[in-house]
């Protein structure tokens, strides 16, 4: 009994400890947005076989100045918690889309044709998301098309307003991309009711796709799927040679993943030339 009720004050104790954690990072956060300890980096997003750029996804790095690198998989959540996400989420947009339209006049036809922004789902709840998603469009002079707002599926599954702030934003010409697709409750009804336009594969699916597992047959069905619904299928977290090679036997002709490119900052995206290119696998 009595180590029942030990364990149970360290429980709480370690709940209080994450909750101070959480606070305490959100609160160095806010001073974060104001002193340049974000930035964001660029993920390539390439077509296959050749492994040119195609577009890029916008990731979010936050060196602490006592902690050093704290990764968004951390923060993020923290983030969402506290509400703070909707400040951070319109600095991480506005900046992604300067970068688009700095990438377009210093490269032209090169620069990325589309710019990826990950938006959470605590963003599209906010009422006026979509209006601010158009202010910094005209603020920065992007054409919409080239944004895409990537959200869980999760995301849209909310309830709420979430849905039809996605739609106000599709309406505007901006892209919607679905991320992590797979993984969360998700229902292919979803495709129906969500105006998506490109649909990312999740890694987990591709981890384990020449093993000619159930992934394998899962990612074979959404990139069927992927056709017949008009989407883009992109694949995400590719690292293998071989993975981006069995992903284009099936279909696959975007692909993202540390085989092509790790998130780079912007001066790396413009330098990118293709490594490996599935042709020079084959010949
Ligand atoms: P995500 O949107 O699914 O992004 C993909 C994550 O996988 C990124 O991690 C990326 O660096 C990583 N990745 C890409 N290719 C590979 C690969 O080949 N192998 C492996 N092992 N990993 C790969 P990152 O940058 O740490 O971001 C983690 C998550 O944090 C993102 O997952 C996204 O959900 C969230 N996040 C990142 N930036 C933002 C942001 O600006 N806003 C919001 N709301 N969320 C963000
Ligand atoms: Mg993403
Ligand atoms: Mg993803
Ligand atoms: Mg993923």
């Amino acid at each position: 009994k009595s180590q029942g009720k030990g364990r149970h004050v360290i429980y709480t104790e370690q709940m209080d400890q994450r909750t101070a954690e959480l606070s305490r990072l959100a609160a160095d956060l806010r001073t974060a947005l104001d002193t340049e300890q974000l930035h964001l980096l660029y993920q390539p997003i390439v077509t296959m076989p050749d492994g040119e750029l195609f577009g890029v996804e916008a990731l979010v790095r936050w060196t602490h100045p006592e902690r050093g690198p704290i990764g968004p998989g951390v923060f993020i959540p923290a983030a969402e918690s506290t509400g703070l996400i909707v400040p951070l989420g319109a600095w991480i947009l506005e900046q992604a889309c300067r970068q688009a339209v700095r990438w377009q006049h210093e490269l032209g036809d090169a620069a990325p044709r589309t710019v990826t922004v990950n938006v959470s789902a605590r963003q599209l709840r906010e009422a006026g998301f979509a209006g601010e998603v158009d202010t910094i469009l005209r603020r920065t002079g992007l054409a919409a098309p080239t944004l895409t707002v990537e959200v869980t599926e999760t995301a849209v599954f909310d309830g709420g307003t979430a849905l039809d702030e996605l739609r106000a934003i599709a309406a505007l010409g901006v892209k919607i991309a679905l991320d992590d697709f797979g993984t969360g409750h998700s229902s292919l009804g979803l495709l129906r009711t969500c105006p998506a336009d490109i649909l990312k594969v999740d890694k987990s699916f591709v981890d384990d796709i020449t093993a000619n597992s159930q992934q394998a047959v899962v990612a074979a069905a959404l990139i069927g799927i992927c056709q017949g619904m008009n989407l883009r299928a992109v694949a995400e977290g590719v690292e293998t040679a071989e993975q981006a090679a069995e992903l284009h036997r099936l279909g696959y002709r975007f692909a993202q993943g540390y085989f092509y490119a790790r998130p780079l900052p912007p001066e790396a995206v413009a330098a990118y030339h293709p490594a490996f290119s599935l042709n020079h696998i084959s010949a």
